[in-house]
């Protein structure tokens, strides 16, 4: 089974130890401890005396990304005398490797960084470092590209010597993680998320519990959301504790893929068995392209938002916006005794994507749809397109409705002062469908309810379409009801990281020891 090592960087020994005690009382089974972060001479004997997990002893220079500032010789006496005491590992960089040599019951984990990209020797360097007595060979570089992950995990899954080697950056989240998929004996992570040593770190939480790295073996399935930017996308928080929730041994991650490497990362991560992905901005249009079959209201739509392989090994486009944006009204439909949209009044704000989705609905459903938009152009293109009224942004306050919905991203955090459409224009018994979902109480839900509306947030629409993509990847009926509480926990707990990580790295900085 793959192991997480977590690596420990801090300017003071006492917030090693005390790390590492709060990371054994976690389950962690195997920590790095980074020498070259401490602000005094690393005490190895103090470090390592009553350690309650195995370790890692590691000492980084700047140059391969350390902090070390000593000389060399006194970075290979600790070393030695990390060796000597017996650790369970040593990591020695390929160029030292072999001047250090095997002692003990120590394992050496011989390495190579590189943090400018992957070079086209990647298969080389390895050879090299298999040369060096290694125990394991780690080897980590720059992801400039999302298919470097892959000739990462390919000299991970053919090296006749354990290895262990991923991308680091944003592109190399999927080799950190599916590099125990191909026989990685370890990967790395962080303490925690404001405590990350090299780019694209994640933290030992979100690789134990979000994740579930160990459980991850060569027949794992694999599942992505594609997007760029991906990094605050809440889909894999949601479908990987659905996973867990219905005991599925299958991982979902975020890859981030830019527009114009769309269909080339699709076919090399055919190679990495993905069976299913989400699909958001800006690849929505795309994904259609892409796929071998698609239903009816992704083609009526023009994007799709999710790809499934089939048994077949094709892709199959769906889209599972449309159908929630419509379940979503109808909830809001539904506290009133109204059960269908035909004939309600809609009033939609924006004529982006999720407009246009939202737009199509509507119309199918028989509602009456007008549409406005802040720029006229695009507002009475879709108008036009989608065969409804247009008003001017400015008129927006003098239409009639029975149901309005907001498609802007007017009032999203962090500008949650904001409202799309002012109080006095909302009338008791409208309903209010806000499709931005972070935060939930938007002004224009709060200043909605004041107003006696039904409200419906935009966690509703997410959880929908996040639930429906579900069905298809697994088969299975998610807990919607369960991901509606993951989605309100990954919000607040997105605010407290954001509000917290400043303070603490400050802190750290201006103590002495
Ligand atoms: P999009 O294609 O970029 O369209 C954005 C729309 O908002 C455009 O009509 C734009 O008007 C308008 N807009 C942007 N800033 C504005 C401002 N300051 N004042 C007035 N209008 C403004 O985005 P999208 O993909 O349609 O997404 C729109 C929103 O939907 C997102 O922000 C997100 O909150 C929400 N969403 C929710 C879910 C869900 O599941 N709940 C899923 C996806 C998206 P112009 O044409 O004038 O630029």
């Amino acid at each position: 089974m793959p192991e997480i090592c977590v690596t420990i960087g801090r300017t003071r020994h006492k917030m090693v130890l005390l790390e590492h005690r709060s990371l054994a009382q976690k389950g962690a089974t195997l920590v790095e401890l980074r020498l070259d972060w401490l602000s005094r001479n690393p005490d190895v004997p103090r470090l390592i005396a009553d350690r309650p997990t195995p370790v890692v002893v590691t000492c980084r220079r700047p140059d391969d990304g350390g902090r070390w500032r000593g000389s060399e010789e006194d970075r290979m006496v600790l070393l030695r005398q990390a060796i000597v005491a017996g650790v369970e590992y040593v990591d020695l960089e390929g160029d030292i490797a072999k001047k250090v040599p095997r002692f003990g019951k120590t394992k050496r984990i011989v390495s190579h960084h590189d943090f400018n990209g992957t070079p086209d020797d990647v298969e080389a360097i390895h050879a090299e470092l298999c040369k060096c007595d290694p125990d394991i060979v780690k080897l980590v570089t720059m992801a400039n590209s999302p298919q470097d992950n892959l000739r990462l995990l390919r000299i991970v899954q053919t090296s006749e010597i354990p290895t262990i080697a991923f991308c680091m950056g944003e592109f190399g989240l999927v080799s950190r993680i599916l590099c125990g998929k191909y026989g990685a004996p370890f990967t790395y992570a962080t303490f925690s998320k404001d405590r990350v040593l090299a780019p694209g770190q994640i933290s030992y939480d979100e690789m134990q519990h979000i994740y579930r790295f160990p459980k991850i073996g060569p027949d794992t399935p694999a599942f992505g959301v594609l997007g760029d930017p991906i990094g605050h996308s809440m889909s894999p928080l949601l479908h990987n504790l659905a996973f867990r929730e219905a005991k599925l041994n299958a991982v979902y991650l975020p890859l981030r893929v830019p527009a114009d490497e769309f269909e080339d990362t699709l076919k090399a991560y055919d190679q990495l068995g993905f069976r299913g992905y989400s699909v958001t901005i800006p690849h929505k249009t795309s994904a259609l392209k892409f796929a071998t079959k698609a239903d009816e209201s992704s083609l009526k739509i023009g994007a799709a938002n999710t790809l499934v392989k089939n048994a077949k090994n094709e892709w199959l486009a769906s889209n599972t916006d449309y159908q929630a944006a419509l379940d979503s009204i109808l909830l809001g439909l539904a506290e009133k005794e109204v059960y269908s949209l035909n004939g309600q009044r809609v009033l939609m704000l924006g004529a982006g994507g999720v407009a246009r989705a939202i737009g199509l609905a509507v119309q199918q459903a028989g509602g009456v749809l007008t549409l406005t938009n802040r720029t006229k152009a695009r507002g009475k293109e879709l108008a036009d397109e989608l065969g409804c009224q247009f008003v001017t942004w400015e008129n927006r306050g003098s239409v009639g409705c029975d149901v309005l919905v907001n498609c802007t991203p007017i009032g999203m955090s962090p500008n949650v002062d904001e409202s799309p459409f002012q109080q006095h224009w909302l009338s008791e018994g409208m309903v209010v469908f806000d499709t931005v979902y972070n935060p939930e109480n938007t002004l224009l839900i709060k200043q909605a309810r004041e107003q006696l509306c039904h409200v419906v947030s935009g966690i509703e629409m997410f959880v929908l379409q996040a639930a429906a993509q579900f069905k298809r990847f697994t088969g299975r009926d998610p807990d919607v009801e369960k991901m509606r509480e993951t989605v309100r926990r990954g919000i607040s707990a997105a605010r407290m990281q954001f509000g917290n990580s400043t303070e603490s790295d400050a802190s750290e900085d201006s103590e002495e020891e």
